[in-house]
């Protein structure tokens, strides 16, 4: 299913605190002006639940947005995503991305699901075509894999499961994403591959990130964005002349579209879109 059709789209994560839902509305607002293809939203990350991935996702599909709401393995048992999906199919959702996720330390086991690609395969089995179901790629290799073709040839198994399109975890090096395509190309896989970009505003906070998701942060910008201490404004400047740039490239190199880690923020997403010109056909 190779898309001819570029898709822009953003990505939130559910807030714990009322008052940061609250505020999420706001910046949904302030981001559903730009027109997003859908919002994917998030699920455990970061300590999320499943209600609240619940929650945002009605409150996204009440705005007249498409919301594609993250389901994981972690603790997840056959019945448990049975129920999940049967929800998500009540509500009128169309749209999920499968994933396996991380073990946070209060489970002891992942649950039924090892792999994403049994989330797939069962959820197809389960709903037929119902659902588009798109999964994660990792052009950068994920860190628990042992080499880039052992990691590639798992990513296969989810496509052949029945994923519809993958999202990559964010990359700095478009050279990165334009190998992987074009080793999972060889390897027979056509779906679309979106890039996941996140924009730069905070070191300290992508350098954890980054660390924790083996996503490289080149070592020329990780040197700038140091050197800029505490001047939030020349690496909020910087970083955006550097995503902008990675993003053109992107397109122009033929990426079948961006989604943005908003990391529930609007402005930065917003500038590059505008700047970027994107609009969903
Ligand atoms: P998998 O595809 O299952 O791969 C995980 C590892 O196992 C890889 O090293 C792979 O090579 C290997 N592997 C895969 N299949 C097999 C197999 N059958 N046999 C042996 N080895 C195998 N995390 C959350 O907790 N919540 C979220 O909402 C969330 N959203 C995300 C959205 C995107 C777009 C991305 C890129 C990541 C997201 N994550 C989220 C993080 C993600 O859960 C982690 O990166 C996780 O470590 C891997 O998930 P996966 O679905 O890629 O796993």
């Amino acid at each position: 299913m190779m898309s001819s059709q570029k898709s822009f789209s953003i990505e939130v994560f559910p807030p714990k605190a009322p008052d940061a839902v609250a505020e999420l509305r706001r910046i949904r607002a302030q981001l559903g002006l730009l027109g997003p293809k859908y919002f994917s939203i998030t699920y455990g990350a970061g300590g999320s639940t499943q209600q609240g991935t619940y929650d945002i996702s009605l409150e996204i599909l009440n705005e007249g947005f498409e919301p594609a709401p993250h389901i994981t393995c972690i603790g997840a048992t056959y019945g448990k995503v049975r129920e999940q999906i049967a929800e998500y199919k009540r509500m009128g959702i169309h749209h999920i991305v499968a994933l396996r996720g991380d073990l946070p330390s209060s489970y002891g086991e992942i649950g039924e699901f090892h792999y994403a690609n049994e989330l797939v395969e069962f959820i197809r089995k389960e709903t037929g075509d119902w659902f588009r179901i798109d999964v994660a790629a990792y052009p950068d290799m994920h860190p628990q894999a042992p080499s880039l073709s052992v990691d590639i040839a798992n990513f296969v198994r989810k496509v052949k499961a029945g994923a519809d399109v993958a999202i990559t975890q964010y990359f700095y090096n478009p050279d990165a994403y334009f190998r992987f395509v074009s080793d999972i190309r060889k390897a027979g896989v056509d779906i679309p591959v979106i890039a996941g970009v996140m924009p730069i505003t905070n070191y300290t906070q992508l350098a954890r990130f980054s660390d924790m998701c083996g996503a490289e942060i080149p070592l020329w910008i990780r040197r700038r964005l140091e050197s800029y201490g505490s001047d939030l404004t020349s690496l909020r400047a910087f970083g955006h002349d550097v995503v902008l740039d990675l993003c053109r490239k992107l397109l122009e190199g033929g990426a079948d579209g961006l989604h943005f880690y908003s990391l529930n923020r609007a402005e930065a997403t917003a500038r590059l879109w505008r700047e970027l010109g994107l609009k969903n056909g």
